[in-house]
């Protein structure tokens, strides 16, 4: 039976979450020629910069208004007026995105007052100036992210629809993905004949080529007038219910467009739903193309199964991300013994013991929990494989567990953000990468489809003995 638990401990050591603003500027990213404004002191913004620089190996440029000790007593209005003109006269963007901090949230900064003020005063300015809320103490960096989304939904859309005017695209919400992930849903999109407006799309703006001469804004990302016309699109896809769920609702309340809400297609279930879903709101069919990628995906979960049959599984993340692993984790017959998320969430919590149960699993779900939690439990009962981000690492190197890297941020390697997890094409990936791992830990060799370990020492509770190609042992 699984069960699910709030970490009680008043401090996070180890942390898993980042802080808001930095899901408000990647999103942000996602909008070509659109910067972002950092309404706090300089810490606040360089703090989220090095973190997406070093995932995706890209320089990122924020502004901030750079809050002092007096801007903090009397009030950071003049700064944000000040970057609102400096950044209009010097880039020329198409869009302001200005995100709080904790900083601007407590002393009670009216951002959108003063945007309104600066708008007033320059009427010559009409770029659409966002003001999205992150202060760090409430939510996290997945709170930051969909909260620009529900601001994209609700303000920035064309109002003035005609009745059953369209054009012709689905609007598609990936959530908290890498570049890699949104070119695979591309592919996807493509293959079924269809065309996608992506809330937002970063896949080529924080994974871009080199140009000279350098483009004056990063190349690709969805454009001003592809979110203005947003209202027109036939539906709404969100991929993760915490980033973008929201965003789909207020599109189907407020402009009539049909909003879809699924679990991020990790895995050959999680995917055909997605692909499904695509045949329901169009007459499209599924074509060939993705026919063979998928039986390619069940052929790999065939071949693979007798080497990760069983295996213990500890996970950490985003719960939309954990959501959808989930899926290929049973696919794969292993167990996920331990799924840990620094969100709160507990409808999510109950959501996920219905999940594993369903799936026939026996799982044990941590709501706000941090990385020395899970080492301690690991240490208690000890898993196979550990699924996550960088900053698990030093668990596996104290446990001797392979660390499948996933998630945000990946920053001790190189070009994980380049990769895909969802999409049949994705999962075979991930299929042979946790395979590979497996056969690296247990095994000194494997001959003619044959796992032979040879008493690697280490913590594993369900070991792989000698398997041979029929999966008897
Ligand atoms: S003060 Fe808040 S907004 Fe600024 S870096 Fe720290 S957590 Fe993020």
């Amino acid at each position: 039976m699984s069960t699910v638990v709030k970490q009680s401990r008043a401090v996070a050591i180890n942390p898993t979450r980042s802080c808001a603003p930095i899901g408000a500027m990647l999103a942000n990213y996602g909008i070509h020629g659109a910067i972002t404004i950092n309404h706090g002191s300089q810490g606040c913004a360089t703090y989220p910069r090095h973190q997406m620089a070093r995932h995706f190996r890209e320089p990122v440029e924020v502004a901030t208004t750079s809050l002092t000790e007096k801007t903090t007593v009397y009030g950071g209005k003049g700064n944000l007026l000040t970057a609102l003109k400096n950044i209009v006269d010097r880039f020329n963007p198409t869009m302001i995105m200005v995100c709080s901090t904790c900083l601007s949230e407590t002393i009670g900064d009216d951002i959108p007052g003063a945007i309104d003020e600066f708008q007033e005063k320059h009427p010559e300015i009409t770029i659409p100036i966002l003001s999205v809320k992150t202060p760090s103490y409430i939510g996290n960096h997945i709170t930051g992210f969909d909260n620009f989304l529900t601001e994209i939904a609700n303000s920035m859309p064309d109002k003035r629809k005609k009745k059953g005017e369209t054009n012709g695209k689905i609007n598609i919400i990936p959530g908290w993905v890498n570049p890699g992930d949104i070119r695979e849903l591309k592919h996807i999109v493509r293959e079924m004949g269809l065309h996608g407006l992506w809330l937002t799309d970063y896949s080529e703006t924080l994974d871009g080529g080199y140009y000279e001469p350098r483009p004056h804004f990063a190349r690709g990302g969805t454009t001003v007038e592809e979110l203005r016309s947003s209202s027109k699109s036939l539906a709404t896809v969100s991929l993760q219910p915490l980033i973008g769920g929201e965003a789909a609702r207020i599109y189907e309340r407020r402009y009539g467009v049909p909003g879809h809400v699924l679990t991020m297609p990790i895995g050959l279930a999680n995917t055909d739903t997605f692909v499904e879903t695509l045949t329901e709101i169009t007459d499209h069919t599924i074509p060939e193309a993705l026919q063979v990628e998928r039986a390619r995906l069940l052929d790999a979960l065939v071949d693979t199964h007798m080497f990760t049959t069983g295996l213990r599984v500890a996970m950490y993340g985003d719960p939309d991300m954990l959501e959808g692993l989930v899926g290929l984790i049973a696919e794969m017959g292993m167990t996920p013994a331990y799924i840990l998320t620094a969100s709160e969430n507990a409808s999510w919590g109950e959501r996920m013991v219905e999940l594993t149960q369903g799936l026939g699993l026996e799982s044990e779900i941590i709501l706000k929990g941090d990385l020395h939690e899970l080492h301690m439990r690991i240490k208690a009962n000890p898993v196979d494989l550990v699924i996550g981000h960088s900053k698990g690492k030093f668990i596996s190197d104290a446990e001797k567990i392979p660390l499948i890297r996933m998630g945000f941020p990946v920053e001790d390697r190189f070009g994980y953000h380049r990769r895909s997890i969802v999409g049949y094409n994705g999962a075979v990936s991930l299929v042979d990468e946790i395979t590979n791992v497996i056969f690296e830990r247990k095994a000194t060799s494997v001959v003619s489809n044959t796992l032979v370990e040879l008493g690697v020492e280490g913590p594993t509770s369900s070991p792989i003995t000698l398997t041979n190609g029929n999966g008897k042992h």
